[in-house]
């Protein structure tokens, strides 16, 4: 590629702070109301205009959908975003399991009031494009905006950018599966119009289950019952009007009492890198173009949707894996596999695996702990990094990129950040036993 070099500039300090929570995800927002509760000062800072990362932007509603009645669950922020947003009215129940799918639009209320709340400096339509370095101590990051480019300066900074931007942009050592190898983007959608009753009973009468999904199972998700839809797209390929060789099926959530069907997960496009403004595009494009054929193979060939029409986009592309930082521990697949323990242990998350060709479901009340090292980089001090870039091979990932394994990291990275502040620490040497005492005392769960 053809390289030009940018002139040195002297910029304005735009802020100064003890914890900078780049990103504002699952992981991110976690991580931002854990360190601020712990009394020190803490920026939320997005490069959207709403905080809840894939929650807000892409519409994925179903923060817990793998809970079911033998479920041991985590406890802490996760737990707290799902019931604040039901005492905000931000839920339905969601179809497939005992747990609240999220209304994503008053999601982004829900934030800002949680945000508000805990006394932590909102910052969006900004983004994070450079680190601030002396030696390998990360001292802060410069950021892009209608303000122009200025600076936040912190003691602490916590990359919950998704694709561990900031990582990356200190020089923490970090991989990328092959693009062919990594889990597919999606635009999801939404339609309106929709006979909602019709529906439900033809749901009734044809269920499906995650056999259908075609994926690895544990053998007991065979006969569980999946709001998942295929035969609607097979029936259009087969008339010529959806190619052949696409892959098109995927799961509907919440269909509201008017007849919205909020969230329609069903477009899978492979081969997209989402570190690489082509391919983010054309996911995009694509994406659309793909969406549409599914909403009239719906309006085509699904009892209640005939009169179906487009409600809306996800507001970007929704992404599930990019790059993961090389941490201090990589988790692996027999971790999650295997209920793994740890001494480090900030949290749990129960026995589920959603990507990669799998779907094991936590009914039996088998668990993993999670991990400290996974967030701490190698070679970069005082960053850490919660939800989905942590440390791991791709199987963890498809338990770790899950929405309440994001907080779970994300509230023990804001912990830690601030107990590492209190101690005089680097992030890396924070006390762990301290750490688990102060997470116990936000209401995690680290053993049960
Ligand atoms: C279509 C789809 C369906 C899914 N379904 C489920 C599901 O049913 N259940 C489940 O648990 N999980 C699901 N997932 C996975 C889950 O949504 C993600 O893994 C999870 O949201 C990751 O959380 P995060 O906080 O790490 O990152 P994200 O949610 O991706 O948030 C990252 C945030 O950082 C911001 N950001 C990025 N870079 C910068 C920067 N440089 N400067 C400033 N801000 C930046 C982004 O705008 C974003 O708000 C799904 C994912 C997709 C795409």
């Amino acid at each position: 590629m053809k390289k030009i070099r940018e002139a040195a500039r002297k910029i304005p300090v735009l802020a100064e702070t003890d914890v900078l929570v780049v990103g504002s995800g699952p992981g991110g927002l976690a991580a931002s109301l854990a360190a601020a509760r712990e009394g020190v000062n803490t920026i939320l800072l997005e490069r959207y205009g709403c905080f809840g990362g894939n929650i807000t932007q892409a519409g994925v509603e179903s923060i817990a959908w793998y809970r079911h009645g033998g479920t041991i669950d985590v406890q802490g922020i996760g737990i707290e975003l799902e019931q604040r947003a039901k005492q905000m009215e931000a839920t339905d129940p969601e179809p497939q399991s005992q747990s609240e799918a999220l209304n994503t639009e008053l999601f982004k209320v829900v934030a800002d009031t949680l945000v508000h709340e805990a006394d932590i400096l909102p910052i969006l339509h900004c983004m994070a494009v450079e680190a601030i370095m002396e030696g390998g101590t990360i001292k802060g990051i410069i950021t892009e905006s209608k303000s122009g480019r200025q600076a936040i300066l912190a003691k602490r900074v916590i990359d919950a950018t998704g694709d561990a931007d900031i990582a990356h942009l200190a020089g923490a050592p970090w991989r990328k599966a092959p693009k062919n190898e990594l889990l597919g983007v999606t635009v999801t959608f939404s339609l309106t119009g929709v006979d909602r009753k019709r529906f439900l009973s033809h749901v009734k009468m044809n269920p499906s289950t995650y056999k259908d999904w075609g994926v690895e199972t544990s053998g007991k998700e065979d006969n569980m019952f999946s709001p998942y839809l295929k035969a609607p797209f097979q029936l259009a390929k087969e008339a010529g009007e959806i190619p052949g060789d696409l892959e098109i099926a995927g799961t509907w959530s919440r269909i509201s009492e008017q007849g919205d069907a909020t969230y329609l997960n069903i477009v899978y496009i492979q081969g997209r890198d989402a570190t690489d403004v082509h391919d983010l595009t054309r996911g995009e494009v694509e994406g659309r173009k793909q969406a549409m054929w599914a909403a009239n193979a719906l309006k085509k060939y699904t009892p209640g949707f005939e009169n179906a029409s487009l409600r809306s986009f996800g507001s970007s592309l929704g992404i599930r894996e990019s790059r993961k930082i090389i941490g201090k521990y990589n988790l692996t697949e027999k971790d999650v596999r295997n209920q793994g323990r740890f001494d480090d242990a900030i949290g749990i998350f129960p026995e589920f695996l959603d990507g990669c060709g799998i779907v094991i479901l936590p009914t039996t009340g088998r668990y993993f702990q999670v991990p400290y090292g996974i967030m701490v980089p190698q070679k970069v001090e005082n960053l850490l990094v919660a939800g989905r870039c942590v440390a791991g091979d791709r199987i963890s990932h498809s338990a770790t990129r899950q929405m309440m394994c994001c907080t779970v990291t994300g509230q023990a990275a804001g912990v830690a950040a601030a107990l590492s502040i209190k101690e005089k620490n680097h992030c890396s040497q924070v006390d762990i036993a301290s750490l688990q005492k102060a997470l116990s005392k936000q209401g995690v769960r680290i053993k049960v």
